[in-house]
């Protein structure tokens, strides 16, 4: 008989990618340690890709899309520095496997996509995974969500080459929008805070997102 490779446990596998691609790289908030920790990433992709599900890089969903890598997504969410209390949009729900990492870390995720069938898709995931504080749309996130504005902190999946003025006006005054901004070749990630109506914004490390395109894709 011969030697059969056996692979670690999704939870280890967890472990390993938040010791090794995260902690060691100054990601510190607890909330975003714990919650990676927990979400199985595994579950958000595609079969074919399942093996690969806590490696140190992006993966492709459906769509043409991707799953972002763990370690620009942990980034992301520690620069909205959530408390547990907010109410967050989060534009391109794309595998739902941010949605469901912002599910853990704050009270209610609203979240956009265009195209029908990953949403769809995401929904399922998310619903037989028990994330419950979830809404999630059909609809272009350029406009934001406006019925459940204002929102604590907005997270944007997809790249632009600018901030997208809604977004930024259904923050509430004080909030925080994360982004990645720049041409599709590569971008920067921003946080955007709002203080008196007015954004300050902060650079931070570069990062390379599908982009933030027009309109919406229906389903079959
Ligand atoms: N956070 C996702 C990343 C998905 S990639 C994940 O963890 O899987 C970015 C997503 O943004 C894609 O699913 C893409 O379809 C979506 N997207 C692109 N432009 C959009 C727009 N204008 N409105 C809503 N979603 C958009």
């Amino acid at each position: 008989m011969g030697f059969r490779f056996q692979r670690d446990s999704p939870q280890r596998q967890r472990e390993e990618m938040v010791r090794t691609q995260l902690a060691e790289r100054g990601i510190r908030n607890l909330r975003v340690l714990d919650a990676m920790r927990k979400v199985p990433r595994h579950e958000f992709v595609p079969e074919t890709f399942r093996q690969d599900a806590y490696e140190d890089h992006p993966l492709p969903i459906d769509e043409g899309q991707t799953i972002s890598q763990p370690y620009i997504v942990a980034a992301m969410l520690e620069h909205l520095a959530l408390h547990a209390t907010e109410r967050v949009l989060e534009i391109g729900t794309g595998s739902g496997y941010v949605t469901a990492l912002l599910s853990l870390i704050c009270s209610e995720v609203y979240s956009v996509e265009r195209h029908a069938q990953l949403a769809a898709l995401a929904e399922s995931t998310l619903h037989r995974l028990q994330y419950r504080n979830v809404k999630i749309r059909v609809g272009d996130g350029r406009q934001g969500w406006p019925e459940h504005s204002p929102f604590d902190a907005i997270l944007v999946s997809a790249a632009t080459p600018e901030m997208p003025p809604s977004l930024f006006a259904q923050l509430r005054d004080g909030g925080r929008l994360i982004l990645p901004v720049g041409p599709s070749s590569s971008q920067e990630l921003q946080l955007i805070c709002k203080f008196g109506g007015q954004p300050e914004v902060k650079i931070f490390e570069g990062c390379r997102f599908v982009p933030l395109v027009d309109g919406t894709v229906a389903g079959e």
